[in-house]
């Protein structure tokens, strides 16, 4: 059977199309696309001449079954999305996971996407962190999900829109408190490429003092919360090995 192609495009910078994703898109027999009319224009702008059908998430679950079908049959299909990469907050989750279950060869491309671009360029620690997605746009919704979080440790990576970054940052604010540490990585790759860094108060004042930096697409970054020093359960721990090395040592 053919081979399921997971291709990323840019978010933003023509330059991040790699040579390989643009090979694999002028091979295959046909492009899954979020968006047919927005994937054509930059299919061409590469001079890559493909069919290209529709699978968003309005019809992937009844597209998933015809695309196996031509995968089956021998064709291979390459997957993209609006920008960046495929499955991270876009559609093809479903796909993937029945090819996977049909034993299709899924072969995944590295490329852009702007978690790991955002997080690279923020100076936040990324040994661990946790990707959160969209916030819920309902304010009720989008403060409980934040007071879950209010004691993660790990840096906590969020997608954001143009017009939710007000509102979701004076609840970051509420919930979080004015001092935990945040970066605000905006236009990523783009001409108005911004990182805006402090407290989130300090943020939250730069973002609300100018509304140029309410425009394009959004990073949130927060620094997790700090881990307690010693908790009382570790002193207790330390207390009884000592007793315990007393006991039996001579
Ligand atoms: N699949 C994409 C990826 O790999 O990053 C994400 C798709 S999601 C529907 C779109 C969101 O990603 C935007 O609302 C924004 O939060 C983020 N995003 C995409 N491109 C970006 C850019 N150039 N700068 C900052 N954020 C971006």
């Amino acid at each position: 059977s053919g081979i399921l192609y997971i291709v990323p495009t840019p978010i933003g910078n023509l330059g991040d199309f790699s040579t390989r994703a643009q090979q694999v898109l002028s091979d295959v027999a046909a492009i899954a696309a979020e968006d047919t009319r927005h994937s054509r224009q930059l299919l061409q702008q590469f001079a890559i001449q493909n069919d290209v059908f529709a699978l968003h998430e309005h019809n992937e679950r009844e597209r998933a079954g015809k695309v196996i079908e031509r995968l089956t049959n021998g064709d291979s299909i390459a997957l993209i999305s609006d920008a960046g990469t495929p499955l991270i907050s876009d559609p093809g989750y479903v796909l993937v996971q029945q090819c996977r279950a049909a034993g299709i060869k899924v072969v995944a491309l590295p490329g852009p996407c702007a978690i790991t671009t955002a997080l690279s360029g923020a100076g936040l620690p990324t040994d661990r962190f946790t990707f959160e997605g969209f916030l819920p746009a309902k304010p009720q919704q989008r403060r409980k999900t934040l007071s879950a979080l209010l004691d993660e440790p790990r840096t906590m990576v969020f997608y954001e829109s143009p017009h939710r970054i007000l509102h979701t940052l004076n609840d970051l604010h509420d919930v979080m408190g004015a001092e935990r540490t945040m970066v605000l990585a905006r236009e990523l790759t783009k001409q108005f490429e911004t990182y805006l860094s402090g407290s989130i108060a300090e943020v939250l004042d730069q973002v609300a003092a100018d509304s140029n930096q309410q425009r394009g697409e959004f990073v949130l970054m927060l620094a997790g919360a700090p881990v307690q020093e010693e908790s009382a359960a570790d002193d207790l721990a330390a207390l009884r090995t000592v007793q315990l090395l007393r006991e039996h040592l001579p």
